[in-house]
């Protein structure tokens, strides 16, 4: 069994490569922003409580995004492990996340950051919400929002990690090919 986390900043690509990989593999994918987006199509209450955080570009409150990955992760059956993108976001996340794998009695193998620069990620993040229909990645208010999110609660989870030493990075520019394949090269040595 294998678990990773796919990280980045908004747009670099952890869904689509999510996706591929969890095939590769037999992972099951959990998207914290899937999830939610689901929950406000669906008219949940849990959809109705936050709607606004993701119109806006805001994180969710930690309590309410820890709740419900716990939830998710009760409802899988002996998987073979997880690929868990867009969450931790925060640093009391990652905590929440190490105290569930140890009651779980799972492993974290690698956390792999997707490196793309900026400034490509403003015009992708533009490109998708064209056909996406996404809120937040119409505006450019919103985006950058997001970006300032990331850089206050969610960078300082870099150091975390290195911290633990399972900090992996890899190049997220060029196509999508060849981007699974520094991904399938990297966990394959994990
Ligand atoms: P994503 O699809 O990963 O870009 O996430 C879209 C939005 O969902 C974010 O801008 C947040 O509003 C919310 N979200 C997703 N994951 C988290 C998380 N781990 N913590 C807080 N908010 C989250």
């Amino acid at each position: 069994m294998k678990n990773f986390i796919f990280f980045g900043k908004p747009g670099a690509g952890k869904g689509t490569q999510s996706e591929i990989v969890k095939k590769r593999y037999g992972l099951i994918h959990l998207s914290t922003g899937d999830i939610f987006r689901k929950h406000i199509s669906n008219d949940t209450p849990l959809g109705k409580s936050v709607k606004l955080y993701l119109n806006r570009g805001e994180l969710v409150p930690d309590h309410i995004t820890i709740a419900m990955l716990k939830e998710e992760f009760q409802s899988n059956e002996n998987p073979n492990g997880y690929i868990l993108d867009g969450f931790p976001r925060t640093v009391l996340q990652a905590e929440a996340l190490e105290e569930f794998f140890e009651d779980l009695e799972l492993q974290l193998d690698g956390v792999i950051s997707i490196e793309v620069d900026r400034r490509a990620l403003v015009e992708r993040l533009l490109n998708r919400g064209k056909v996406s229909g996404r809120a937040d990645d119409k505006d450019l208010d919103k985006i950058n929002l997001r970006f300032q999110e990331y850089d206050q609660k969610t960078d300082p989870l870099i150091d975390f990690y290195k911290k633990r030493n399972i900090f992996y990075s890899i190049n997220g520019l060029g196509t999508i090919e060849k981007i699974s394949q520094r991904l399938f090269d990297l966990i394959d040595q994990l």
